[in-house]
């Protein structure tokens, strides 16, 4: 565990369990929305943010010695979005770290063995072939395309790779069509981000080294990535590795205007919590939808957003809640008058997709594929 069990315990006091985390806004004159996808979906206050952290203190002081079902599930089925966190800092002005104590509880109960079946086996898929899914089959790129002395280097992740391929193939056609060289790695392992989300800390130690490895003697200057969780894991969990590291919005937002043809589609955007809350990158995907679409704003945005469902594990472990979550925000975007929910994370285009298509609700995409699109 990284924070001192001292550091946990001192936040968890300080938490008066005021429940306010779990409202986007209680302004008298505004419509009272949730903020708490765990609270929300299962109604308890032990899958509220103060809640989770009563728990984590009963484990840490010895009240709490077996693992029941409920306790997994309170602590497990939450997607460690961290919009408690940023309303609880907005409220009160003090720093909880909510997704830091959560994700310190979680390699909590791994120390112990207490992990999920669905996310051990995860680390087992990782660990045969260094990447989330166990696929072996590797990414098809254009014959000749990557440029192994370029500066650029696109690090693709497991789920753009494997599961949401038009990501990575409207990323690759940006790069072409814009003239940008680019180089991908010889052998692209998995970031390790499911695996420190989910508490199984020591099992991302490999991959971490592997990857660094591997970049250093890339020589690249920047590496890109479409994903918010491979950037929040590099930025966060990964050495100082005298490279910049920039969401592919980032990039893109400093190349201006690209000429992109502005299709007037009606998109609302959904913020990635590891975007948004996590890298405060909230502006830059805004920028360039709006150079493709007619922003419709939503209610519940920026810091407030509603998640996805998707993240912290909880699309392994509890689909039926991760698909809830999604819906909840697809009905949002609709009530916005948006004909497309926009994202920028791969994670949330396959959750968000796959409850638009079980309810018949709007077209889903990522930002990137709309650049792709409109550069012609
Ligand atoms: S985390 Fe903050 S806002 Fe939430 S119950 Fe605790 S003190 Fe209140
Ligand atoms: S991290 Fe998100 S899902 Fe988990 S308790 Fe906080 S608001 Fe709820």
């Amino acid at each position: 565990m990284e924070l001192e069990k001292e550091e946990i315990l001192s936040a968890i006091h300080h938490c008066v369990k005021c429940k306010l985390c779990s409202i986007a806004s209680f302004h008298p004159n505004e419509e009272w929305l949730p903020l708490c996808p765990s609270g929300e979906y299962y109604g308890y206050q032990a899958f509220y943010a103060p809640g989770k952290m009563e728990i984590f203190r009963a484990i840490l002081e010895g009240e709490i010695t077996e693992p029941s079902e409920g306790l997994l599930k309170s602590v497990y089925a939450c997607t460690v979005c961290g919009a408690c966190y940023e309303k609880c800092k907005q409220i009160t002005n003090v720093e909880l770290g909510a997704p830091d104590l959560f994700e310190a509880m979680r390699h909590e109960l791994a120390s112990r063995g207490w992990s999920l079946d669905a996310h051990k086996a995860i680390a087992d898929k990782i660990e045969e072939t260094k990447n989330a899914y166990g696929e072996r089959y590797e990414y098809k790129v254009k014959e000749g395309a990557p440029d192994k002395n370029a500066d650029v280097l696109y690090y693709i992740g497991c789920t753009a790779r494997y599961r949401v391929p038009e990501i990575a193939d409207a990323m690759l056609g940006i790069f072409d069509k814009i003239g940008v060289k680019y180089q991908l790695m010889d052998e692209e392992w998995c970031c390790g981000s499911v695996l420190v989300r989910t508490g199984q800390v020591e099992a991302a130690k490999e991959l971490i080294e592997h990857n660094v490895e591997e970049i250093k003697r890339s020589g690249a200057k920047t590496v890109v990535f479409t994903c918010p969780g491979c950037l929040k894991t590099f930025k966060k969990n990964y050495p100082d590795m005298g490279v910049e590291l920039l969401h592919a919005t980032e990039f893109l937002a400093r190349l201006g205007n690209m000429n992109l043809k502005n299709e007037e589609l009606k998109a609302a955007y959904h913020d990635p919590c590891h975007l948004g809350r996590d890298l405060g990158i909230y502006d830059e995907p805004r920028v360039i939808l709006s150079k493709v679409a007619d922003i419709k704003k939503m209610k519940r945005e920026r810091e407030q957003a509603w998640c996805c469902g998707s993240g912290g594990g909880v699309k392994s472990a509890y689909k039926d809640f991760a698909l809830w979550s999604a819906t909840e925000r697809l009905k949002e975007a609709k009530e916005a008058g948006a004909d497309a929910l926009v994202s920028a994370c791969p994670f949330c285009k396959r959750n968000l997709k796959e409850a638009a298509e079980k309810e018949g609700q709007l077209e889903v995409y990522d930002v990137v594929e709309l650049v792709n699109r409109c550069l012609g």
